[in-house]
């Protein structure tokens, strides 16, 4: 994965985060705002655990994030 540098923060630790659709509440967000529960992803908004890819949930799309500043920016 390679890191690239935060317009904000200037230090190389944009992340590339995967964007999460929950089929059964319709919440859109960054795999981070999922809380990991063992092997499931916990989604924020209804609290329901994901399961089956593609059936419950989907990837739609990605977003960079910056470890050290918290900077979000789409790719
Ligand atoms: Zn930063
Ligand atoms: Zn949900």
């Amino acid at each position: 994965m390679s890191m690239k540098a935060c317009p904000q923060c200037q230090s190389e630790t944009m992340k590339e985060h995967d964007v999460i659709m929950h089929y059964l509440c319709s919440f859109v967000g960054p795999d981070y705002d999922f809380t990991s529960r063992a092997t499931q992803f916990i989604c924020p908004k209804c609290t329901y655990g994901l399961n089956v890819h593609q059936n419950d949930w989907e990837v739609v799309g990605s977003v960079y994030r910056c470890e050290a500043c918290s900077h979000e920016e789409l790719p």
